[in-house]
């Protein structure tokens, strides 16, 4: 596998336990990535692969800020291309405060800065301190300053959470260069559990193929992303894990990648999540349940086939 982009997923601890993350942190979690873990990563992808960007997010990283502003500075010194982290921006409490570590970050080697902001993160997370930060990243030279926000189903739907994430935005106001993207939620970890009966589920079961996430890119057999998380997890899609570096290392995990060698991802290669959910029948599961979309299908089957492949369905957190 030749990898273009990396996420280092640098912790899963974060002030906010929002209902829609797949990795399912919160201030209970614990746990970072090692600096020198993340340097060992970042060496091997730029020796032996055409990385051109690196993400850091979580959990949220600014928790951590110190190893943050390493991985910015150890990224830059290996010439990676671009080097982006995702944040809800709870730490900006001030103006102050957020110049003071933007700029610091900025000096570190961050280029880019998305601002999640949405109904899930704003049930935690002041939207003053994230209208600081914003605010402050748009005087600091960042290449990009983007806001993300999540809607349940279509970017239209009429539902609690997507009206609600509607009247944020309207209150964030006027945002100048800064870019808006509107996604969709993805039924994965916490989402699954919390917000799938918001949004109607198909009467058949999907029967489309696996399209990675866009943030990875490429497909099941030519992967162009991983990402990392700290305790050593390379996944393709949060909680589908093909090698752990406590265990490999990061280029024998990659040099040695099959998606047919893997007991989830040879299914879903050949047959999409409609083949996982054919073998968990088999075993037991429920052959009536309802899915609102093909990665729904393939996290539900994944959760009860969790059992069967711990290792190649990790990290537990997700499920
Ligand atoms: S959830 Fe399953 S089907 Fe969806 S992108 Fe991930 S691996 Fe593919």
């Amino acid at each position: 596998m030749q990898v273009k982009r990396v996420d280092f997923l640098l912790t899963f601890k974060c002030p906010s336990k929002c209902k829609h993350c797949s990795y399912k942190g919160g201030p209970e979690r614990s746990g970072y990535m090692k600096l020198v873990d993340a340097e060992r990563y970042l060496q091997v992808l730029t020796d032996a692969h055409p990385l051109q960007s690196i993400t850091v997010h979580g959990g949220e990283p600014f928790v951590y800020f110190e190893n943050l502003k390493q991985i910015m500075k150890r990224a830059k010194e290996l010439e990676v291309p671009r080097r982006w982290v995702i944040t809800n921006g709870y730490w900006a409490k001030t103006k102050e405060v957020a110049k003071e570590k933007l700029i610091e970050l900025k000096e570190a080697g961050l280029m880019c800065i998305t601002f999640s902001v949405d109904s899930f993160h704003q049930e935690y997370i002041p939207l003053e301190n994230v209208k600081n930060g914003i605010e402050v990243a748009t005087t600091v030279g960042f290449e990009r300053v983007v806001v993300d926000s999540l809607f349940l189903g279509s970017l239209n739907s009429d539902n609690f959470y997507n009206n609600l994430t509607r009247r944020v935005l309207e209150n964030l106001g006027e945002l100048g260069e800064v870019e808006i993207n509107r996604g969709q939620v993805d039924f994965e970890g916490r989402a699954a559990e919390f917000l799938a009966s918001y949004v109607e589920s198909k009467a058949e079961i999907p029967r489309g193929r696996c399209q990675l996430p866009f943030w990875i890119g490429g497909d099941l057999k030519n992967p162009e992303g991983i990402e990392i998380d700290f305790e050593g997890n390379v996944t393709l899609c949060p909680g589908i894990c093909i090698g752990n570096t406590k265990t490999q290392s990061l280029t024998q995990i990659l040099e040695g990648y099959d998606c047919l060698e893997h007991p989830i991802l040879s299914i879903l290669s050949e047959e999409g999540p409609i083949g996982l959910f054919k073998v968990a029948i088999e075993k037991g599961f429920n052959q009536n349940a309802k899915f609102i979309d093909e990665c729904h299908l393939c996290y539900e089957v994944r959760k009860f086939a969790r059992r069967y492949y711990p290792q190649h369905l990790a990290p537990e957190n997700c499920y």
